[in-house]
């Protein structure tokens, strides 16, 4: 059968979201009229997830289930998604009903005018921390100052992708991933809806600070070469005031100034481009460790169970 609208929702842990999941998602997929697909990616969930989508796959066959080996990541999951998508749209929205499945239907009127990627930019965003918020805008931001691609501000990984874009995202096969800037990347004919972000309906955020820092590193390593080229540019500015320095050392030395005696300056100058060595180093060690898994080629993610038709 033809489907035109594959929704993928990654899921850990989201035992008290999946049946309202479930409910609202079938509501509002059955009244588009067209046929569609739901793709559950459990990703090595361990409160029981996993049993809960395999019991709504036996009972309704447009749900069609995906289970990891063990937690390979939200982005990674989505890739999964990707891989297992059969529709002529692709949605891909968080579990947790954040992202109300009722905006798929705005998604798709303007993929019907054309579009090829339509993605959801929050608005506003309801029962999150103001620590969140903030963050969340920062890491907007930053990332869209630095990469070279222009990734929309305030925008998930809630959006709509045409089959064509899907058929290149997955011949993207880069291990540290970051959907959103693949899609802007991409190019095509994309556009922005706004929506309200809603608070969690149960459970409580898998994002922890620690995920967020690292799904910023795979947005700015993936997308862009700022961070080794500051060690240029500090390179450039150090080496420039010395240059200028030595000259007023010397005179001032030769016009019998004591200035510049003790070892203070000294100290503080090697400890200040000691520093910056070390950071610079570690931001190599950073990309060549990124290399270094891309080399591996080891397979992005490991099912346990899939559908056989991919
Ligand atoms: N998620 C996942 N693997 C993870 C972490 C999260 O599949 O390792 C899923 C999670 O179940 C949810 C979505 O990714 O459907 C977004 O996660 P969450 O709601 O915790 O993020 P937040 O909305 O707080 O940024
Ligand atoms: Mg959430």
């Amino acid at each position: 059968m033809k489907i035109t609208y594959s929704i993928i929702a990654p899921i850990y842990n989201e035992i008290d979201n999946l049946p309202e999941l479930y409910r609202r998602v079938k509501e509002v997929m059955d009244s588009s009229g067209e046929p569609w697909e739901l793709i559950l990616v459990d990703d090595g969930s361990t409160d029981g997830s996993t049993d809960g989508i395999r019991a709504l796959a036996e009972k309704d066959k447009t749900v069609r289930p995906v289970i990891f080996a063990r937690n390979f990541g939200h982005q990674v999951a989505i890739t999964a998604g990707w891989d297992y998508a059969r529709g002529d749209a692709v949605v891909i929205i968080d579990a947790d009903l954040q992202d109300p499945p009722e905006v798929i239907l705005k998604l798709a009127k303007k993929w019907k005018e054309g579009y090829e990627v339509v993605y959801a930019v929050r608005g506003e965003r309801e029962g999150e921390t103001w620590f969140k918020k903030f963050t969340a805008a920062m890491f907007y931001r930053i990332i869209y100052s630095i990469t070279d691609v222009k990734i929309p501000v305030d925008t998930g990984d809630f959006r709509l992708m045409d089959r064509k874009v899907v058929n290149v995202l997955k011949q993207m096969k880069e291990r540290h991933r970051f959907p959103r800037g693949m899609s802007a990347w991409v190019g095509f004919k994309q556009i922005g809806v706004t929506y309200k972000r809603a608070a969690r309906v149960a459970g409580v955020t898998k994002y922890p600070f620690k995920k967020m820092l690292r799904l910023a590193l795979n947005a700015i390593t993936g997308f862009s070469y700022f961070p080794l080229q500051v060690a240029t540019y500090f390179g450039f500015i150090s080496a420039g005031m010395s240059i200028l320095a030595i000259p007023v050392v010397a005179i001032l030395r030769l016009a019998g100034s004591h200035f510049f005696e003790g070892q203070t300056t000294t100290l503080v100058s090697v400890l200040f481009l000691g520093g910056v060595q070390l950071i610079s180093l570690g931001i190599l060690g950073e990309y060549i460790g990124r290399l270094y898994d891309e080399a591996k080629g080891r397979p992005l993610y490991i099912v346990r169970d899939a559908p056989e038709d991919q």
